[in-house]
């Protein structure tokens, strides 16, 4: 039943209902989904623009549950986080993709970097930095080639708390990333109070580009915005080559996005990486 108000119960309608019952049955098989290894990492690249290289990947979970099948971390992620699955979950995340990248450094002459989502929750734990450090020790991997993505959201609670402790990562060679950039309700002022490195610019502004006319001027200041602000500028979603070369004309940094791969599995990431591709 839905509460509204202090002790008032009223009837919900169908569809709550199935909402509801089917974030029950996620829960309910993520309980058990990290102790029977039902995750995966997946790796898209990110193409420095400039040089049209690969500069690195950005790691992103894949969930095969042997009832439920493939699903989505849009319909999971939410749920790990209201039942605390999450820490565990994006610790493993964490760990998973230091050790990737290390042992694909490892065989490379330029090393790429790694960027990792981090939730809220994860956090807010009292031990969130040192287990960022551990995952970065026990890996081999240095700190300058990890980045952390975390969305606006994080921002509107806790938020002295956890500038702190970004504030600390970065100072230990630490990238951060903010994610989702131009979907939050937030204002511009809270932006030089972070302790950022990197502005990735949401799909949306990106899909927006061919049809609305005052969209690319909104690109453009964005881009403009992050260099004033010295930081480095990362186009999302991006899906055909008229939107990279807008983004390289407008001084873009990064792209990521369909264009150059969708998301891979390891064996992917190394037939890419030996392709040796420019774009
Ligand atoms: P995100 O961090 O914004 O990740 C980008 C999403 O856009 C990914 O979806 C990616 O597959 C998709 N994408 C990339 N390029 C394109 C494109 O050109 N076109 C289209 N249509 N989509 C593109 P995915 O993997 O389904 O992840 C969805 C969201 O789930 C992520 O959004 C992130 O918020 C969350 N997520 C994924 N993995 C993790 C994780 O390990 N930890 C946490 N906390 N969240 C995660
Ligand atoms: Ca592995
Ligand atoms: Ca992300
Ligand atoms: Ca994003």
């Amino acid at each position: 039943a839905k509460e509204e108000g202090k002790g008032t119960y009223v009837l919900y309608d169908k569809s709550m209902h199935t909402a509801f019952n089917e974030r029950m049955n996620i829960e309910k098989h993520l309980r058990g989904a990290l102790g029977n290894q039902e995750f995966e990492l997946h790796y898209q690249p990110q193409v420095d623009i400039r040089s049209g290289m690969i500069s690195g990947f950005e790691a992103l979970i894949r969930w095969n549950n042997p009832v439920l099948g493939f699903v989505s971390p849009l319909s999971f992620i939410k749920v790990a986080e209201d039942s605390r699955l999450i820490i565990d979950i994006g610790e493993w995340v964490l760990r998973e993709a230091c050790l990737f990248m290390k042992q694909v450094n490892e065989r490379m002459l330029y090393p790429y970097k790694i960027s990792v989502n981090i939730s809220i929750i994860q956090m807010l734990q009292e031990d969130f930095t040192e287990m960022v450090l551990d995952s970065l020790a026990v890996s081999g991997l240095v700190p300058s080639l990890l980045e952390l993505e975390i969305t606006e959201s994080v921002f509107m609670k806790s938020f002295g708390s956890i500038v702190s402790k970004l504030e600390f990562l970065k100072s230990q060679g630490i990238r951060i990333a903010l994610d989702d950039f131009g979907t939050g309700y937030s204002s511009l002022g809270y932006l030089q109070q972070l302790p950022i490195s990197t502005l990735k610019m949401d799909k949306t502004f990106i899909d927006s580009l061919s049809e609305k006319d005052y969209s690319q001027a909104f690109v453009q200041t964005i881009i403009q915005l992050g260099h004033n602000m010295g930081l480095e500028v990362v186009a999302e979603g991006v899906e055909d080559s008229g939107q990279l070369a807008f983004l390289k004309e407008s001084g873009c940094d990064k792209v990521q996005g369909y264009l150059v791969s969708k998301p891979l599995p390891e064996s992917g990431v190394n037939v890419l990486l030996a392709q040796r591709k420019q774009y």
